[in-house]
């Protein structure tokens, strides 16, 4: 089964694919992980990224087009996996269609979390992960059974993210009200959009989550 789940900078995308992976062993492919990884490693890719992604807008199209395309091939995602934070335009839409239907592989569903957007800034303000695991976390919301502790892997070392400032996080969410928002009527004119409501708590997110899927 192939699923995107799409939802604004907060929406808990991150948190569900997660856990997600971990119940249907569906490959979770995070292109926001992925291109902090080219940033941290200094290749080409993450030096035209940084600047980009430290502004909170858009990283172009051909560079995620072509990093998914590449990704999608291997054969860990053979089985299928879960998209998180890409399609972020209608662009990069289209081609992963063409990209799937060469392979003769489908979407089998488009989940909107949908969320209230002055919501995320407080959402996105308390974010944090393990820096060995990336377990998430929030500082209100889904805090450590131990402060300062991961409860996944016991590691200490707890990361934030450059990128969740609350001023960057107001561009990374108009760009997604303009740029990413266009994917929806585009998905339910294909028949593959669903709605799930994000505002619930995680585990009730998970749950309804977890119903679309089983019903498939
Ligand atoms: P995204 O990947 O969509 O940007 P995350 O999954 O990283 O979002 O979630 C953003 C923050 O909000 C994280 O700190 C996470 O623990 C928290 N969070 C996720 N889902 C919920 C929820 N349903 N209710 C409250 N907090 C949530
Ligand atoms: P979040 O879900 O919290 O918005 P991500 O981790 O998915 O954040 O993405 C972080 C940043 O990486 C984005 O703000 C953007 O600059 C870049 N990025 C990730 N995925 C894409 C994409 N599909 N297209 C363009 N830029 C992307
Ligand atoms: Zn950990």
């Amino acid at each position: 089964m192939n699923v995107v789940l799409v939802g604004p900078p907060g929406a808990g995308k991150g948190t569900q694919a997660q856990r997600l992976q971990e119940t249907y062993g569906l490959r979770h492919l995070s292109t926001g992980d992925m291109l902090r990884a080219e940033v941290a490693g200094g290749t080409a890719i993450g030096k035209q990224a940084k600047a980009i992604m430290e502004r909170g807008e858009l990283v172009p199209d051909a560079i995620l087009i072509n990093m998914i395309a590449e990704r999608i091939g291997q054969p860990d995602a053979a089985k299928g996996f879960l998209l998180d934070g890409f399609p972020r335009t209608v662009a990069q839409a289209e081609a992963l269609d063409t990209t799937l239907s060469a392979r003769k592989q489908r979407l089998d569903h488009v989940i909107q979390l949908v969320v209230d957007n002055d919501a995320m800034v407080e959402r996105i303000s308390g974010r944090f992960s393990c820096k060995k695991c990336g377990a998430g976390y929030h500082d209100s919301f889904r805090p450590t059974k131990k402060a300062g502790v991961c409860d996944a892997c016991g590691s200490t070392e707890m990361v934030r993210r450059p990128d969740d400032k609350p001023e960057t996080v107001r561009t990374r969410l108009a760009a997604y009200d303009k740029q990413t928002a266009p994917l929806l009527p585009y998905y339910r004119r294909q028949g593959v959009l669903r709605e799930v409501d994000g505002m619930a708590p995680i585990d009730t997110v998970a749950r309804l989550l977890g119903n679309l899927i089983d019903a498939a």
